[in-house]
């Protein structure tokens, strides 16, 4: 088979699962299999089809990045998504973690700084058939305050500090998975517990900033 055909029937999406994220350290079934399904050579730049699979970020435009496949099932994994939970993304970018979050949560409300990739996003999403999804254009450091509590929500850019807004529109157990710092960034996951919040730092990455208020 030639490497198109194999992007074509999924093939290069079953390596990418088996490859980079099954054998390291990722078990949610749930998470694999809905990475498997959503189409992720569909979110790359036509020109970059090919490298749809490759182990790290590639660019999307506007200066910014789809992330490396690990890192989107990492994150999807500590979020702990149920089939009946609300989901908010911060970051949509080009609308591929989104979709992985589409699969497996009732609904996602996500929003997006840069209205090009938002409007591309919403494109590429609602073009997949994909309804469970609410977009918004603007500044993500306040959260959806008319949408809130959200039983899990994602930023997958960095601010410096953890926007306040973002664990306020946390349900109780809500998870918030978050690259946190400028030079050196950690994934925190912060868990709701009534009006305490657990805050545990996980693994180093390098996420684009977040940018707007919370800088
Ligand atoms: N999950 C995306 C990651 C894109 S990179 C993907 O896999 O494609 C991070 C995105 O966050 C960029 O598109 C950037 O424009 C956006 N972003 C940065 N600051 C933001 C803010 N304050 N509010 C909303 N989106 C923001």
């Amino acid at each position: 088979m030639t490497g198109d055909q194999r992007i074509e029937n999924g093939g290069g999406r079953e390596e990418m699962v088996r490859i980079q994220i099954a054998s390291r350290d990722i078990a949610d079934v749930r998470v694999l299999a809905a990475m498997r399904k959503v189409p992720r050579e569909l979110f790359v730049r036509p020109e970059d089809h090919r490298a749809a699979f490759y182990d790290g970020p590639l660019p999307i435009g506007c200066g910014q990045t789809i992330s490396q496949p690990y890192i989107v099932a990492y994150m999807t994994e500590l979020l702990k998504i149920g089939e009946g939970d609300r989901v908010l993304e911060i970051g949509t970018g080009c609308g591929y973690q989104t979709a992985v979050l589409a699969e497996l949560a009732d609904r996602v409300h996500t929003i997006e700084i840069i209205p090009e990739l938002s409007d591309r996003a919403r494109e590429t999403l609602t073009g997949m058939g994909y309804s469970n999804i609410e977009f918004r254009t603007g500044d993500g450091s306040e959260g959806w305050p008319e949408a809130e509590p959200f039983d899990a929500i994602i930023v997958t850019a960095a601010p410096g500090q953890v926007p306040p807004a973002l664990k306020a529109q946390l349900a109780g157990g809500g998870r918030l998975v978050i690259p946190v710092g400028t030079s050196t960034q950690y994934i925190h996951r912060i868990v709701r517990r009534g009006e305490e919040f657990d805050d545990e730092g996980l693994i180093a990455v390098r996420f684009v900033p977040l940018t707007g208020g919370a800088e």
